[in-house]
C-alpha cells in the first residue's frame, strides 16, 4: 500500500500529452474552457479501466517520462492495474530490418481483429532508438491499416534509457493496456541480439519473421533463436521467391531437429507467407492458436509468465543497484580516475572495481 502522502492524488501533478512540459500552466487557461483538468492516478485508472485510448495513451507517456514525479505517479497506476493485467495473448514479433516486420504486423493484426474481435496493441522495444533518439518499431505509419482501426493502440518503443529500462517500460504498458482491454498484444523488435532476449522474457508466443535465402538461416542458428522461437515464419513467399521460401523452410525444419525438444513440450512450426500479398496470414494465426491451446492445457502458459516474472524481479534489481550505483555522486567523481589506472596497468580491472563497490556500499552505511 501506499502512504496517502506519497499518493499522486495529493500532489496534484497537472499531466497533458507531453508530460515534459512545466506543471504550471497559465492560470487564465486553467481558468478559461481550454483548461485541462489534473490527472490523478485514480484519474488515469479510471480512464484505462474504461479503455480510454487516450488517458492510456497519456499514462504510458508517464510510464517512460525520467521525470522521478512522473516515475511515482506511473507506479502507482501501474500497480492498481494490475489485479486488471494478464488476460491477454502476449506475442513477439521479431525480425532483421526489411524483414517485413510491420508489413506483416499490418496483415496479422487487421486478420486477428476480423476474425476474433476485441482489440490489439502494437509496442515495441528499439534498442537503436537510444542512439537515434527516435523510434521507428511500432511506428504508426508504417502500419496503415492498423493506425486508422478503432481497436488497435500503437505505440513506438521508449526511446531513452538502457535495453533494460526500455524493456521494463514496454512490460509495465503491456500492463496497462491490458488493463485497458487490449486483449491480444503484439511486442515488436529487431532480430538483432539482446532486444530479442528482453521480448522474448515477456510474450507467451515469439514469432520469428525470417527471408529466404540471405544466410539469416545460418545466421539464426548461431545466435540462439532456434531456441527462443515458438514459430518461424519465411515471409515475402510470393512471385519468384516461393521456391526460394519453400526450400529455407525445409532449412529450418532440419535445423530444428538438431534441438532438444522445448520446455513447453511444442515443437515450433515453420510456415512460409507473404505480408505484403496477404497469403498465408490465416495459417499463422492457426499456428498461434493451436499452441495458446496446447500450453495452456499443458500448465506451460501460467508457467511461463510465472518465470517471466521472477526473471524481470531479477532485471529491475540489476538495474536498480547498476543505476544507484552509477548515479551515486561520489563514485561518479572517483570513476576517472579509476579508469585511468585500468588503462594504464597500475590496477586490475577486478580490483578497480572491488574498491569502488566497497566505497559504494560503505556510504550505503553511513
Ligand atoms: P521491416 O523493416 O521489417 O518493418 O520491413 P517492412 O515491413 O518495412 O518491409 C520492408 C520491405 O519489404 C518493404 O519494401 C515492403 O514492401 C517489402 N515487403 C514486406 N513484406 C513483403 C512480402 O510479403 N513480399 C514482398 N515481395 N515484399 C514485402
Amino acid at each position: 500500500m501506499l502512504h496517502p502522502e506519497n499518493s499522486s492524488e495529493y500532489k496534484g501533478l497537472t499531466v497533458n500529452d507531453g508530460v515534459e512540459q512545466p506543471s504550471i500552466v497559465n492560470p487564465y487557461l486553467q481558468r478559461g474552457r481550454f483548461a485541462r483538468r489534473r490527472l490523478t492516478a485514480a484519474d488515469y485508472v479510471e480512464g484505462i479501466l474504461k479503455g480510454n485510448v487516450t488517458i492510456l495513451g497519456q499514462a504510458v507517456t508517464l510510464v517512460e517520462s525520467t521525470n522521478p514525479d512522473h516515475q511515482a505517479i506511473a507506479q502507482e497506476v501501474i500497480e492498481r492495474c494490475l489485479p486488471y493485467s494478464g488476460k491477454s495473448v502476449r506475442i513477439g514479433i521479431s525480425g532483421v530490418p526489411g524483414a517485413g516486420k510491420s508489413t506483416s504486423i499490418d496483415e496479422f493484426g487487421i486478420h486477428v481483429l476480423e476474425r476474433t474481435g476485441g482489440r490489439l496493441a502494437v509496442l515495441a522495444i528499439d534498442p537503436s532508438s537510444e542512439k537515434t533518439k527516435g523510434s521507428i518499431l511500432g511506428d504508426k505509419t508504417r502500419m496503415e491499416k492498423l493506425s486508422v482501426h478503432p481497436d488497435s493502440f500503437i505505440r513506438p518503443s521508449p526511446s531513452a534509457g538502457s535495453l533494460g529500462g526500455v524493456a521494463r517500460k514496454t512490460r509495465e504498458t503491456i500492463i496497462l493496456c491490458e488493463a485497458a482491454g487490449f486483449d491480444k498484444i503484439f511486442v515488436e523488435t529487431v532480430g538483432v541480439g539482446q532486444s530479442e532476449t528482453a521480448c522474448h522474457s515477456m510474450v507467451d508466443f515469439f514469432l520469428v519473421i525470417q527471408l529466404a535465402g540471405t544466410g539469416d538461416e545460418l545466421q539464426g542458428i548461431k545466435r540462439g533463436i532456434m531456441e527462443m522461437a515458438d514459430g518461424i515464419v519465411i515471409n515475402k513467399c510470393d512471385g519468384d521467391n516461393v521456391d526460394a521460401c519453400q526450400l529455407a523452410a525445409r532449412q529450418f525444419r532440419n535445423a530444428l531437429h538438431l534441438f532438444p525438444m522445448p520446455e513447453s513440450g511444442w515443437t515450433p512450426k515453420v510456415l512460409c507467407y507473404s505480408g505484403f500479398y496477404g497469403l498465408g496470414i490465416k495459417e499463422v494465426w492457426d499456428m498461434i492458436f493451436e499452441y495458446v491451446d496446447f500450453v495452456k492445457a499443458n500448465g506451460y502458459f501460467e508457467h511461463r509468465r510465472a518465470e517471466q516474472a521472477k526473471y524481470w524481479m531479477y532485471e529491475s534489481i540489476n538495474e536498480q543497484l547498476r543505476n544507484g550505483f552509477f548515479q551515486n555522486p561520489t563514485i561518479e567523481g572517483l570513476l576517472p580516475r579509476a579508469e585511468e589506472t585500468v588503462l594504464a596497468g597500475q590496477k586490475t580491472s577486478f580490483v578497480a572495481a572491488k574498491q569502488l563497490l566497497d566505497t559504494y556500499f560503505s556510504l550505503l552505511k553511513q
